[in-house]
């Protein structure tokens, strides 16, 4: 487990997760290729970012881009190439496999929605592909679990995995999840990064902050994704509040950010700047295999 600093020893710790967060692309290139960073300063992402833009735009239950990188803006110094084709105009279910060995041969650039159960993962499909109901066609009855490929545009692919369980039992579904889902992130050649879904509607949860603590230390490229802005939680801080402190417990924790976005499925909020977001990534995946 990377510690969350103070202390001379864990100032060792801070600087050893700093470098695998640099590995894991929090504003670094990628060991494995495909590099996050703060999508190009001319897209809808950087002219509706920053913290106040951000504030702005979960006051309005909107969404929008969050991602600025490092606070003092050093780690946002790689940024993606600006994407060609942005918007989907097509996307349709391939199929549901059990284990790597059943998902379609890896040619394409494919994102990973991961998070907790009902963290709005489907509906940011159905949202983002503009479809009402996509992501249920994967859904399988009872509790077979399945990776879920979606053929996007016919030149990428939003890939589904399994749920990670809510926090009052996050041990036992999180040993689950790795089960299952971690062949998936340490083998597949063509993950161009991973969506890590946040509900942002609740304060940072221990299996969520776990889960990028697995990436980190995994090397997997990701962003993340906060869902449900439209949405306010009586006993809850405010959205924006839940969003700056989760941001503040990974930068405490590695020093650097990777990009994220705000949403509303239920809204169309931060449709664009996702779709920017995931075009830059792709471009760059892009640039990276033509390189090889
Ligand atoms: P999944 O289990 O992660 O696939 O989550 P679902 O997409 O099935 O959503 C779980 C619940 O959250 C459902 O009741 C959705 O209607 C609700 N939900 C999902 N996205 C949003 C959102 O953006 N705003 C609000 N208010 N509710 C949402």
């Amino acid at each position: 487990m990377l510690a969350s600093g103070g202390g001379a020893g864990a100032r060792g710790a801070a600087a050893a997760a700093a470098a695998a967060a640099a590995r894991a692309g929090l504003g670094g290139a990628g060991a494995r290729g495909p590099a996050v960073g703060r999508p190009a300063a001319r897209g809808p992402v950087a002219s509706a970012g920053g913290r106040r833009g951000r504030a702005a735009a979960a006051d309005k239950g909107e969404g929008g881009a969050v991602g600025e990188g490092a606070g003092d803006g050093s780690a946002a110094s790689l940024e993606l190439p600006e994407p060609t084709h942005v918007n989907i105009k097509t996307a349709e279910y391939v199929g549901s496999a059990a284990s790597l060995a059943g998902c379609p041969r890896a040619t394409f650039p494919e994102f990973a929605l991961i998070g907790r159960s009902n963290v709005g993962k489907s509906s940011l499909i159905n949202m983002l592909c503009g479809q009402r109901a996509l992501a249920k066609v994967a859904k399988t009855p009872g509790k077979t679990q399945t990776i879920n490929h979606f053929l996007v545009n016919r030149s990428w692919f939003l890939v589904d995995l399994p749920g990670y369980g809510y926090a009052r039992r996050s041990k036992a579904q999180r040993e689950e999840f790795f089960q299952f889902s971690s062949e998936y992130f340490l083998e597949r050649e063509t993950l161009a990064n991973a969506l890590l879904l946040v509900d942002s509607s609740v304060p940072p949860q221990d299996i969520d902050l776990q889960m990028v603590d697995w990436l980190v230390d995994s090397e997997v490229p990701f962003s993340l994704v906060f869902t449900k802005s439209d949405k306010r939680k009586k006993k809850c801080p405010r959205n924006e509040e839940n969003v700056a402190a989760f941001e503040g417990i990974l930068e405490a924790r590695f020093g650097i950010l990777p990009p994220s976005v705000l949403t509303s499925a239920a809204k169309g909020g931060g449709k664009r700047e996702l779709l920017w977001l995931i075009g830059g990534l792709r471009a760059r995946w892009e640039q990276f295999e033509g390189a090889d």
